[in-house]
């Protein structure tokens, strides 16, 4: 090997040539997607461009890819050095020249040409190797960018498509990619509807949204949150139907509630149990010494606390034929104007006993359903003591409201109180079994959290409907609506 020509770039090749090279360039490289179909492209470029007797093309472990077979291990050394340097090289071999260009960007290599040529190549040949290779490079560097990026978003997509959530990212031009288990899931519309409402609003304050819808007795919980590409701001939104999560976190309160449930009757049969059996031990052990009157209050305070130990049995087994679906009304005409007055009157003293008023306002003196009367007072009579029970201590002037007024096909009787009033966030849950609000206020007062539950039953029994309103620390008003039922409705 002689005369080695370093070739360092060198005077430009003339614009027309070039021009005509670019474009079968351009040519042969569209469409390219895989490295080697570059390197047999770059092959065929430079094959029209220069006079070779050869040219072969190598990767950057300098394999032969594409071409003649040379004997590589003849040049490795050559190769070494071309790659260190960043230069092309063309020596002397017997006849004829041999060229070694490194296909390389910057540090990057992607490989080699390797070229016989006849004859010593002009300046302007070297040049067009030069320049073909780097631009060879730069498509290859391309192809590695896209095949790294396509990688990248194989490689996510898959992640995505693993999850167990069913995930979509919203940007300004709709959605830009749904993971398979949002595919398959097939949410209903009103689920959808919501779920991009948030992603939305996630665009609009570029900060987390989270809902719940329910569809026919189904749960969808919805989390969207920004997600910041660049400028760009999306949201990724995931979608999840958690109805049997939703049933055993119910399933758990219920339970909850039951243990407390056991806790509470159990105290609340023992006190009046034990106030029977200490009053009735006294009377017992000093009969001859107590006066009429002490007898008397005596006698009346055993009555009252058995009144009240036959209240809490009556509920406990109207609550267990509820259970068993067995609870039954035996509808007759009933006037709602005296059964009003005779559970008002009844809860008069239990009321004074804790200084509270009692009224009944009635709008109307004619209200007569078809209903079961002992039931219907039952009713009354809850909604009644609770308005007594959950007075505010500290309140006044407490007093229970009651009115009557003629409304649709129906009456809706109304118990307002200004007592503690009920959270928001439970006046559909005082209807549940066992539930009692969560304050110190009402276990302060005896209860089973049974008392709604029943009377809500014997409501919709009637083909009515009961529900409160109410703010707290200000009162409640509880509203029983019954249809008059004579057709038999
Ligand atoms: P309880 O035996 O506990 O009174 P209920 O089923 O009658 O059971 O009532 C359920 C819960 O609803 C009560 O524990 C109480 O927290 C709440 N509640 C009912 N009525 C009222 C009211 N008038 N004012 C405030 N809270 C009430």
């Amino acid at each position: 090997m002689e005369n080695v020509v370093r070739d360092r770039g060198g005077s430009a090749t003339s614009s027309g040539k070039l021009l005509t090279l670019l474009s079968l360039f351009v040519m042969e490289f569209s469409g390219v997607r895989e490295e080697d179909e570059a390197l047999k492209a770059l092959t065929s470029v430079l094959k029209r461009a220069v006079d070779v007797k050869g040219i072969s093309l190598l990767d950057q472990d300098m394999k032969k890819v594409t071409g003649e077979d040379f004997d590589v291990q003849r040049y490795e050394d050559l190769m070494k050095w071309c790659k260190e340097n960043s230069v092309s090289t063309f020596v002397q071999d017997g006849d004829h020249f041999v060229g070694i260009v490194p296909v390389m960007k910057r540090e990057n290599l992607f490989g080699f040409i390797l070229v016989v040529l006849p004859n010593q190549p002009s300046l302007e040949e070297t040049e067009t190797f030069r320049i073909f290779s780097f631009l060879a490079a730069i498509v290859l560097e391309n192809i590695k960018l896209y095949k790294s990026l396509e990688e990248t978003y194989n490689y996510v997509s898959n992640i995505m498509n693993a999850l167990p959530e069913a995930i979509f990212v919203y940007g300004k031009d709709g959605v830009s990619f749904r993971n398979r288990r949002f595919i398959e899931a097939n949410f209903p519309d009103q689920v959808m509807r919501k779920a991009f409402q948030l992603s939305e609003e996630v665009l609009e304050l570029g900060k987390a949204r989270v809902g719940e819808v329910e569809f026919e007795r189904e749960y969808y919980s919805i989390v969207s949150q920004p997600l910041v590409y660049g400028e760009r701001v999306f949201a990724l939104t995931a979608v999840a139907n958690v109805t049997a999560t939703k049933e055993l976190e119910k399933l758990r309160q219920i339970d909850r509630m039951k243990t407390e449930f056991i806790a509470n009757i159990s105290h609340e049969l023992r006190t009046p149990l034990a106030a029977i059996k200490a009053y009735a031990e006294t009377l017992l052990n000093n009969l001859e010494e107590l006066d009429a009157e002490t007898l008397r209050e005596f006698v009346r305070i055993i009555l009252q606390q058995s009144d009240h130990l036959e209240k809490i049995l009556e509920e406990l087994l109207d609550f267990s034929s509820l259970e068993r679906k067995s609870l039954k009304v035996v509808k007759e005409e009933v006037d709602l104007c005296s059964m009003i007055e005779e559970a008002v009157d009844a809860m008069k003293e239990y009321g004074a006993s804790r200084g509270v008023e009692l009224y009944f306002e009635p709008g109307t003196d004619e209200a007569r359903v078809m209903g079961d009367p002992r039931r219907l007072k039952q009713v009354l009579l809850n909604l009644l003591s609770n308005a007594i029970k959950y007075s505010k201590e500290d309140e006044s002037e407490k007093f229970a409201r009651v009115t009557l007024e003629r409304n649709g096909n129906g009456y809706l009787i109304a118990v307002e109180d200004n007592g503690i009033g009920i959270p928001e966030s439970m006046k559909d849950k005082i209807f549940e079994k066992f539930f009692r609000v969560d304050s110190s206020l009402t276990y302060k007062v005896p209860g089973t959290g049974l008392g709604l539950t029943i009377a809500k039953e014997i409501v919709e029994m009637h083909g009515g409907k009961i529900w409160v309103e109410s703010e707290e620390g200000k009162g409640s008003k509880f509203f029983v609506w019954i249809p008059e039922g004579h057709d038999g409705g």
